[in-house]
């Protein structure tokens, strides 16, 4: 459902591939999305604008232009979400496409939990930015962390974290269960003349694991996405 509308949530697929599509729509509709199909990236952006969807399922490789050009499109009039597709292996496009500003990516083939989970995951922050949300609070088993008052509670201890680490800890929260690409991470934390020190993410994510996590050398909360950048767990 969508919290807005009352309507059920309108997925628009964008895959060109019919295995794809079919396991796509049948998916979706056997869990209560509706769903709007484009098999190419102009059909794709012509959908959008006559009817905004809550959210897109964008693959990379179309035969008119490429995914990319697609989520130009879109984001210059809509913050829809949007969730891409790729090719197992292709790191680049994946780490282009979130620093482009998808929501996230599912690597090709994926199951049905994987796929309704990212949904849910982009739908609940999209409609958190809409809502405005307030200061979020993000909490994890033993976890808190409460952006408004700059605080971090583990077990009940509160923690006292560098400037450094509440930054980067604060940035993984505001998109708790996304990636951020340690170029985002980097431009966030220590601004635009630092996005090449993937060193100082290493370091830092380190320390940060030390704090937060029981066994620092088995995240089970700050995550890393090979090749990609971390994604903060969001899931009980
Ligand atoms: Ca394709």
């Amino acid at each position: 459902m969508n919290a807005t509308t009352g309507q059920s949530t309108n997925v628009l697929v964008v895959e060109d591939e019919v295995h794809m599509q079919r396991f796509l729509r049948a998916t979706l509709l056997a869990n209560g999305y509706q769903v709007t199909e484009a098999t190419t990236g102009a059909t794709a952006v012509m959908h959008a604008t006559r009817h905004v969807p809550d959210i897109v399922v964008l693959d990379l490789g179309l035969p008119d232009v490429d995914g990319f050009a697609v989520m130009r499109e879109l984001r210059a009039f809509s913050n829809l979400p949007i969730v891409v597709l790729s090719a197992r292996g292709s790191e680049m496009d994946k780490v282009q496409a979130l620093d482009a500003g998808a929501d996230d990516y599912l690597t090709k083939p994926f199951g049905v939990g994987e796929l309704l989970a990212r949904l849910r995951a982009a739908l609940r922050r999209a409609l958190t930015v809409k809502t405005g949300g307030g200061e979020p609070v993000f909490e994890r088993g033993a976890l808190r962390v409460d952006l408004g008052r700059r605080q971090v509670v583990l077990n009940g201890e509160e923690l006292k974290l560098t400037p450094i680490e509440w930054k980067m800890l604060s940035v993984l929260v505001v998109n708790a269960g996304r990636v951020v690409t340690h170029q985002q991470l980097l431009q966030e934390v220590w601004g635009p003349q630092c996005v090449q020190e993937t060193h100082y993410l290493r370091v830092y994510m380190s320390q940060l694991r030390r704090k937060l996590e029981p066994d620092p050398a088995r995240p089970q909360c700050l995550l890393t996405e090979l090749g990609l950048g971390y994604r903060l767990r969001a899931d009980r």
